[in-house]
């Protein structure tokens, strides 16, 4: 009898917080919990190719729905082999559904119980995304991981707005599960619900009840502050099932990954590392390092003493150097370094969960990055 493709095994709850670690099986391999994936926007991690990407530790990238869908086509992408192939992954991919670009960026949107209409912003056609489209496009894709089609509000909202958006988003979750045919795909759900109690735990319940193999918390990182999604977090991952894995969409910053691991999150994505990368800002253990400022200009240090990554082997100086001089060098290695960082503190998370000193380990970091204790409730 062989296995089945996915699996998701509870390692080690941590004694301190809510942390846990753990290890989730794809059809292209096991990654450790929890994790974080770089995001592929258009088939390539910006400015990382493969084998780089493979080496700042990453084990699970994301690819993007929306950005492939309008180019080259997920025919394209099909008949290059899939994703994995098009783009020489080997390793275990998640896709979005394109929910959040669609509703975030798509020119002259649309929506009804259907699905959405929009305009593409490449070419000006007319496009159209349901449940069932975003599902076939992702199985055309092939990745490992394909998440369901929602409707993803800015916060703040009005609740009525949250509240029906959240059940559309619970309606639009069971037909993707009715129309996912792929056996070597998984399918994960995407609790939404904005900043409300009330709303998070009827759109879990109803997604726990439709049984998927992992839970997404999507909604947060759209305008509110950092305590706002923290307490969010807090009363969301406790209607979660403890024996599958949980995903924190589209978060964050360093601090924001740990905050969620300590709140039960074992996976993650995020542009940061690439984005500031691109524009001369390093993340090290003692904060983010601006290479544009003057102060480098003569630094023989590199950016992190501790990084064995293809950046840190230059020194503060000819990187910021790359940048005055607009070299694309300049932004693809301090990519590298930011991804490596991204990995290393993931690798050292784990460490701690295990070890059972993760509140110590959040705290220590902290204080390394500058930043004050975040308050679970509220200030405004
Ligand atoms: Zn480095």
């Amino acid at each position: 009898m062989t296995a089945p493709a996915f699996g998701f095994e509870l390692l080690h709850r941590e004694a301190s917080t809510r942390a846990r670690l753990g290890k989730f099986r794809t059809p292209h391999g096991v990654i450790d919990t929890p994790t974080f994936m770089p995001v592929g926007t258009q088939g390539t991690v910006k400015g990382v190719d493969a084998g780089r990407l493979r080496e700042t530790g990453a084990q699970m990238i994301l690819g993007n729905t929306y950005h492939l869908s309008l180019r080259p086509g997920e025919k394209t992408v099909a008949a290059l082999g899939g994703l994995h192939e098009f783009m020489k992954w080997d390793g275990p991919i998640l896709t979005d559904s394109g929910g959040f670009q669609v509703f975030s960026l798509a020119e002259r949107m649309t929506f009804d119980e259907t699905g959405v209409c929009f305009k593409s912003h490449i070419d000006g056609s007319k496009i159209e995304l349901s449940p069932e489209r975003a599902v076939a496009i992702q199985e055309d894709l092939g990745s490992d991981v394909a998440m369901v089609f929602d409707h993803v509000v800015a916060l703040p909202n009005e609740r009525d707005v949250v509240a029906d958006a959240m059940r559309r988003s619970v309606r639009w979750a069971e037909r993707c599960k009715v129309a996912a045919k792929r056996a070597d795909q998984a399918l994960f759900a995407i609790v939404q619900g904005g900043l409300d109690a009330e709303l998070r735990a009827e759109s879990a319940e109803r997604l726990v009840a439709l049984d998927f193999v992992g839970y997404a918390i999507g909604g947060l990182s759209v305008g509110e502050l950092p305590s706002e999604m923290y307490a969010a977090l807090d009363f969301t991952t406790p209607l979660l099932p403890e024996d599958r894995p949980r995903y924190l969409m589209g978060v964050g910053r360093p601090i924001d990954l740990l905050e969620g691991i300590a709140r039960g999150v074992d996976l993650f994505d995020c542009v940061m590392p690439t984005r500031n990368g691109r524009n001369a800002l390093a993340f090290t253990d003692s904060g983010s390092v601006r290479l544009r400022n003057q102060q480098y200009a003569l630094d023989r240090e590199p950016l992190d003493p501790n990084c064995c990554c293809l950046a840190c082997r230059h020194s503060r100086g000819y990187l910021r150097h790359l940048f005055q001089a607009k070299e694309m060098l300049g932004p693809m290695l301090v990519s590298i370094h930011n991804l490596t960082y991204y990995q290393r503190v993931m690798a050292e998370a784990r460490r701690a969960i295990l070890q059972n000193r993760f509140q110590d380990f959040l705290i220590e970091k902290r204080r390394g990055w500058g930043i004050r204790e975040a308050s679970a409730t509220p200030d405004r």
